[in-house]
Parts: C-alpha cells; sequence; structure tokens
C-alpha cells in the first residue's frame, strides 16, 4: 500500500504545466499521473492546485557546526534549508576542526546526524593533508573543497603547487574538486594599496573581476598540466571574465575527449584513455547574491553585503543571470555563510565575509522565473538535476522528480509573492542580504516522502536527515574506533536544545 498521496497539484511536462498526482513509498516516488483510480493509502496531501518541483540542492553551505555554533548550527541551517525548499545540502569543510582528517570528518557526521532535519553529504577540505585524502574519500566525503586559492573565512588557502598535487591526488580518485577561486596575490597588493580607503565598496576593489579571472586561469592551467587532471567545480563565480574562461576550457577538453574516444578505437586495452578521462567534467555555480545583488547594493548593506568573492558591478551580475539561462553556468548554490549581527557591526575592513542564503535561494530563483528572466524548467535544472549530477548524486535517488528517486518535493503557489523578511526565516543569524526583496516561498517542503516543512512550521525531528556518502565510500573505512570522540557541547548548543 502507498504512504502517501499529492493530489491536487500541477507538474512540468513538455514545459507547460499540467495536472498530476504523485504516489509515494518507502520515500520514494512509485508513480505520477494524472489522476490515480485508488482508495487505498496511509495519508492525502491536499496540494491545492500547487505547484509541485524537485526540491533544491544546494551544494554549498556552510553550517558552522562544529565550532562556530554560535553563528548556526546543523539544526537550525537545516531547518532554514528546508523552510526554503532545499531537501540536501553539500556542506564545506571550513569548521572547527576542519575536516581535513579522520577525526574532523566523524565529529562533523556525528553533528550532522544528530541535528540535521534534511539529506547531507560532507565535503574534504584540501590544505597541507594531501596524505589524508585518499582517507577522506574512503570515508565517503562528497568531493574536496572548497579549495582556497586565496584567503576566506577559516584561512585554509594553499599555494598553487599544492594545489597541483592535491589535484592529481583527486583526478587519481576521479572526483570532484571544488574551487574557490581569488587570486590572493593580487589580493594582497590591493589591499596595501587600499589601506585606508574605507568607502562602502572596497572590498568589491580589493577583489576585482581580474582576482577570479587570474586564479580560474592558474587553475585549469594546473589542473589539465596534471598527468591525472581531477572534475573541476567552480564554486560561485561571479565573473564574464571567468565564464569565458571556463566555456573555452569545456570545449579544449571536449575536443580532446573525442579525439581520445577516436583512439580508444583503435587500440588495445592497456593503452586505452581512461573512460574517467573521457568523461571528466568542467562545471561551475553561480550564487544568488551575484545574480539580485550589486556593488550598487554597497552603500545599503555596508559590512552585511561583505564576502568572498565580493558583489560585482551590475553589469557582471547581469551578465551572470544570462550565463545561467543559456547554460553556460551550470548551478545555483547558495554559499550559505553566516555571521552574526553584532559580528558584522563593525568596520567594513574587519567585518567577517559571508552572508546566509540557504532559505532565499529558491524563493528568490522562483521570483526570478516570474519576472520570466529565466524558464522554470531551467530553474528546476540548475536547483536540482545538475547539482545531482555534478556531485553523483542521482546514484542516491537525487535531483528528479521521478518514478523510483526520492521523493524530495517543493510545493509553491506560483502567485504568492512574498517580501523577504529576516524575522520569517529560521537562519540562528537573524539577517537577510535580500531584506524587502521579492520571493516566492513553498507551501510544503517533503524530504524522502515526510513533510518537513508545512509552509508555516517545521514538522521534522531533528536528526531524521541522511548521510549522502561520497562515491569512494569503502565498507570498513569508517570504522571510528579511537577516533577523538569528544562530545560537542557548547553554551549556544544548550541554548538551541532549550529553544525545541
Ligand atoms: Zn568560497
Amino acid at each position: 500500500m502507498p504512504d502517501v498521496l499529492i493530489k491536487n497539484i500541477r507538474l512540468l511536462a513538455d514545459g507547460a504545466l499540467a495536472p498530476a498526482e504523485i504516489l509515494i513509498e518507502n520515500g520514494k516516488v512509485i508513480g505520477i499521473s494524472k489522476e490515480f483510480r485508488i482508495s487505498e493509502y496511509d495519508e492525502v496531501i491536499d496540494g491545492k492546485n500547487a505547484v509541485a518541483i524537485p526540491a533544491g540542492i544546494d551544494a554549498h553551505v556552510h553550517f558552522r557546526d562544529p565550532g562556530m555554533t554560535y553563528k548556526e548550527n546543523w539544526y537550525t541551517g537545516s531547518c532554514s534549508a528546508a523552510a526554503g525548499g532545499i531537501t540536501t545540502v553539500l556542506e564545506h569543510p571550513n569548521t572547527l576542526p576542519p575536516v581535513v582528517d579522520k577525526s574532523g570528518f566523524y565529529l562533523k557526521l556525528k553533528q550532522a546526524k544528530k541535528r540535521s532535519v534534511i539529506d547531507f553529504g560532507i565535503n574534504g577540505g584540501v590544505t597541507n593533508n594531501l596524505e589524508k585524502l585518499s582517507e577522506l574519500w574512503a570515508l565517503g566525503v562528497n568531493c574536496f573543497g572548497e579549495i582556497f586559492m586565496a584567503e576566506s573565512t577559516g584561512g585554509l588557502n594553499i599555494n598553487n603547487q599544492t594545489l597541483g598535487s592535491a589535484l592529481s591526488k583527486i583526478g587519481q580518485m576521479e572526483a570532484v574538486a571544488a574551487i574557490h577561486a581569488e587570486d590572493d596575490a593580487l589580493r594582497l597588493q590591493n589591499e596595501a594599496l587600499l589601506l585606508h580607503d574605507n568607502s562602502d565598496d572596497v572590498h568589491s576593489r580589493i577583489r576585482p573581476n581580474e582576482c577570479e579571472e587570474i586564479a580560474v586561469r592558474n587553475c585549469l592551467r594546473i589542473n589539465e598540466s596534471e598527468k591525472a587532471p581531477a572534475n573541476i567545480h567552480f564554486c560561485h563565480t561571479s565573473t564574464p571574465e571567468a565564464v569565458a574562461l571556463i566555456e573555452t576550457a569545456r570545449k579544449n577538453l571536449q575536443e580532446k575527449q573525442n579525439q581520445m574516444a577516436e583512439k580508444n578505437k583503435n587500440k588495445d586495452q592497456k593503452e586505452k584513455s581512461s573512460d574517467y578521462q573521457i568523461s571528466r567534467r568542467i562545471t561551475c555555480e553561480v550564487t544568488p547574491h551575484h545574480l539580485f545583488l550589486s556593488t550598487k547594493d554597497c552603500g545599503r548593506l555596508k559590512t552585511f553585503g561583505k564576502m568572498n568573492p565580493p558583489l560585482r558591478d551590475p553589469k557582471s551580475a547581469e551578465y551572470m543571470m544570462t550565463a545561467l539561462r543559456t547554460g553556460l553556468v551550470n548551478a545555483v548554490a547558495s554559499d550559505h555563510a553566516p555571521h552574526r549581527v553584532y559580528e558584522k557591526e563593525t568596520t567594513i575592513k574587519a567585518a567577517p565575509s559571508g552572508v546566509p542564503g540557504v532559505e532565499t535561494l529558491m524563493p528568490l530563483m522562483l521570483a526570478a522565473v516570474r519576472k520570466n528572466m529565466l524558464t522554470l524548467e531551467r530553474m528546476v535544472e540548475v536547483t536540482s538535476r545538475n547539482p545531482a549530477r555534478i556531485f553523483d548524486l542521482e546514484r542516491l535517488g537525487k535531483g528528479f522528480l521521478k518514478q523510483g528517486f526520492d521523493a524530495d518535493i517543493v510545493l509553491f503557489d506560483p502567485k504568492d509573492v512574498r517580501i523577504i523578511k529576516a524575522k520569517n526565516l529560521h537562519s540562528r543569524c537573524e539577517w537577510t542580504p535580500y531584506e524587502g526583496m521579492e520571493g516566492i516561498f513553498p507551501t510544503m517542503t517533503l524530504s524522502r516522502g515526510d513533510v518537513v516543512w508545512d509552509g508555516s512550521q517545521i514538522i521534522a525531528k531533528k536528526g531524521c536527515g541522511r548521510f549522502l556518502p561520497g562515491k569512494g565510500l569503502k565498507p570498513g573505512a569508517d570504522d571510528f574506533d579511537g577516533v577523538d570522540d569528544r562530545e560537542l557541547v557548547d553554551e549556544n548548543d544548550i541554548e538551541n536544545e532549550e529553544e525545541e
């Protein structure tokens, strides 16, 4: 007997919305039809004519847990995600301790399993821990990174030589390297030049478009010169210059791969190029703040608009939407990086970089669809299907609203445009750079068939989120005997437990 029947909804089919019903059993979609003529099921959900799309996959969040739980933790972060229509996140390694070895991985896994209300992958950090990368891969990290090419929150940046060695190792494992591309030399030079400049947009001038351009070029060059280049995914690309370099590199790679495939036809087994090298990818994402905000907002946002890479000029922001629409940029990810208000209330130079965004990603994108900035089809592609493909989550049932996949579903009313207000959001940081802007919020979010957000409150139980292991997971590698097993409880954790 099916567990859930969702009726009275509309689904995308051939570019148009059509009435439909969804049947769910054991957390999976078992059927989609215009109308099911069945009378036996455990639960029926009346969608009230809402549109249903796959729930979002946010491949770039910083939930600050362990170590900085006064900013966010796995419970507040995942509730914020669920209320915004995201049911899968990939969490990045710059926590305290960072995920750079087995014990760092274990501490994060433990915190997330205890607290997350949505499914999650954990990324492995790359610093000077090259000898630990294969261990992390065997433990089930989703991918490696973000790999910082310049200083940012957590100070995990590495130089180009270490980057090359890391990419080679990651390539040998056939994994994905997620890159934070900013050139540190240019940043340092500009920082010195603009030492006494405290204008609202100075951060954007310290890390100009060129900063991203240089780093993307270096990263691509270094990777291609390795014997076993890695899959490269550029995080938060924000400039036309970077997108152009990535597109050229993709074309060159495609040509090279066509030649390899052609040669393979005539070669014996041992001389053949590997299947991995023939299917290797170069991909990139953009954040909502680089689509919907620009240096025009620096005066209004001040330190609350400071992040890395920084806000760009309006032309760059406009271009990024075009690049997303036309397929040059593959995915949207929030780079949710919360800091508390009191931390941001300081000078532009002293303020930490980073803005929250996991809860507003889908609402902003749905509002953009309503304004005809992109189609709903493309929005679904860049918020669920593509992130699932890039990070190998399809094999775990993620990213598609179709038979056999996890019933991770968002229902929304396309006419219900609301004003974004921090007081309605769930992040522990209690502010948003999108205050006063328009968003279309989910009327319901389901994760594996269970309602996690009902449009007004979180229904999910703490800890119901599942770990999504990367494809390198080796049975037995997750033997944590003897690993640092301290209980991570601090004042903020206790305060949060009481809140619920
Ligand atoms: Zn980053």
